[in-house]
């Protein structure tokens, strides 16, 4: 057994017990055989939090026969979609219970403001394993008939069995619960590899996993670097399905172990450069809404919690030279100058620092492509003293299809505004992209906004409005953004 670790959070003077160890089999262990260690780090203040075990490829085999002896022996075939539903239902009870809790640890490790962690990300979790409860009991299959009704054919729908999970660090709860729920409806058992970024509130989700009652087993969680247990879980002989979520570099390898192995089933949620088409009809009003961190793009791109963020506005030529455009491109900058970014404990904050080291490096190498390729810096772009990974929400106008910030995949507080000047312009720059995850379009004139949702190739389509998420819609992205589900 590895001890948890009491972390002190003197920002709001608070204290929060942590386990440290693999979750395999309902307990907390050690490696096997490494005393690697991941250490999670505060972006807020770049202080180390604690460390964790890092499982190694051996530790990964072991969490991998955890989950194929409870999918042969306790979950599977071999527990009723009931009490699945009674399982989940539970969990998402304990979780709605230690929400506040698992807000303020979601923000130490990811930097997220509190209030976003608590009332988006958590309470999408719950309301998402309460969603997939619901399916557990309800999966049911057809009836054919095959010969004058004398015989009769049927499906049924079986789980697959092991699945490997990755996700990545900008929703580590709300990823986690995407993840897990629909899994454990339909009688699947999982192993679990979170970012090595952001690896603490899997591992306290563990808990109430086990607190919950599920057999051991059913879901493992194993924290590690990417290409040491992430590899292996892809490329592992006895996992029957990997859903992964990430970078489309990532997803490829992710596909090609998957291949190399034993062709195990395959879900990618993959990059993005999500495009959105501002009509010279958009009501700017509706158009730019603030306070609600879903409800637009650029907020939702300001924060630590990039989700389809939108990387691209692009609106009608004349938006540059009439009065419609000075409203525009100042309401713009205002709406966003309005957002907070600082510590996510503040409750003034409408997002927090970026996640890494390696990500703040990565945002301001973009900024930088951005000037020197000619974009025009209207907001943000120069760097903060002190200590944290904070980037101040960075617009550019002035750009061209080439440039980097246009064509490549920032995920940070970055949005180029561009231009077009005919309706089959825009749509041919807002499909520019090897991405198709996201795309929204504002207009009033209803018979373009279903002309132009039609012809942009992204899985979702916002109209009006921006980033809506919810889990009884589907969700997936086309051309390099991801296979599925
Ligand atoms: P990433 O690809 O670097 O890492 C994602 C996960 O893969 C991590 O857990 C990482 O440890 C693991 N990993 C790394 N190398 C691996 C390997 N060789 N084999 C197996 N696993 C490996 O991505 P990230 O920086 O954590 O997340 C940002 C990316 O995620 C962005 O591209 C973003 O667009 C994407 N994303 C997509 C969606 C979506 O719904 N499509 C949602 C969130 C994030």
């Amino acid at each position: 057994m590895v001890q948890p670790v009491t972390i002190n959070i003197s920002a709001i003077n608070k204290q929060i017990t942590v386990p440290t160890g693999l979750f395999i089999n309902n307990e907390f262990v050690p490696s096997v055989d490494s005393d690697e260690l991941i250490h999670a780090v505060n972006p807020a203040t770049e202080e180390v939090i604690c460390s964790v075990v890092a499982a190694s490829p051996k530790d990964i085999d072991i969490a991998v026969a955890a989950a194929r002896n409870a999918f042969n022996t306790t979950w599977g075939k071999n527990v009723t979609g009931f009490e699945r539903s009674r399982l989940i239902n539970k969990l998402a009870d304990l979780i709605e219970r230690d929400a506040q809790e698992l807000a303020e640890l979601e923000t130490l490790n990811n930097g997220k403001p509190v209030k976003i962690a608590r009332d988006f990300d958590i309470g999408d979790s719950v309301q998402c394993l309460r969603y997939y409860a619901g399916w557990a009991d309800k999966i049911i299959g057809q009836t054919l008939e095959v010969d004058n009704k004398s015989k009769l054919a049927f499906t049924r729908h079986d789980p697959i069995g092991v699945c490997g999970q990755i996700i990545p660090w900008n929703y580590p709860i709300n990823m986690w619960a995407w993840k897990v729920a629909p899994a454990l409806a339909v009688g699947c058992t999982i192993v679990m590899k979170p970012s090595e970024l952001c690896p603490l509130t899997a591992l306290k989700l563990s808990e109430l996993v086990k607190e919950a009652g599920f057999p051991p087993g059913v879901i493992n969680t194993v924290p590690s670097f990417g290409p040491v247990g992430g590899a292996a879980l892809a490329a592992h002989p006895d996992v029957d399905k990997v859903a992964f979520t990430g970078s489309t570099i990532t997803g490829r390898k992710v596909m090609e172990a998957a291949a190399k192995s034993n062709l195990k089933k395959v879900s990618l949620e993959l990059g993005g450069k999500s495009p959105h088409l501002v009509f010279e009809s958009a009501d700017l009003d509706q158009g730019l809404p603030v306070r609600s961190p879903r409800s637009l793009c650029w907020l939702e791109a300001s924060g630590t919690m990039p989700g389809i963020s939108c990387e691209l506005l692009i609106g009608p030529l004349s938006a540059y030279a009439t009065t419609l455009a000075r409203t525009f491109i100042n309401l713009l900058v205002s709406k966003v100058k309005d957002q907070v970014i600082g510590g996510g404990y503040d409750v003034s904050s409408g997002g927090g620092p970026v996640v890494s080291k390696g990500q703040y490096d990565r945002v301001w190498g973009y900024i930088e492509a951005g000037k020197k390729e000619g974009a025009k810096v209207i907001l943000g772009g120069t760097k903060r003293p002190g200590k944290g990974f904070f980037v101040d929400p960075t617009i550019f106008t002035d750009i061209r299809p080439e440039m980097r910030i246009v064509k490549e995949e920032i995920f940070g507080p970055v949005l180029s505004v561009g231009r077009f000047r005919t309706e089959d312009e825009a749509i041919f720059l807002a499909n520019d992209t090897s991405y198709g995850l996201g795309a929204g379009l504002h207009s009033t004139d209803a018979n373009q906004c279903m002309r132009v949702a039609s012809a942009l190739e992204a899985g979702t389509v916002w109209v009006n409005q921006y980033n809506m998420l919810n889990n009884n819609v589907p969700f997936g992205g086309k051309k390099q953004s991801g296979i599925g589900p």
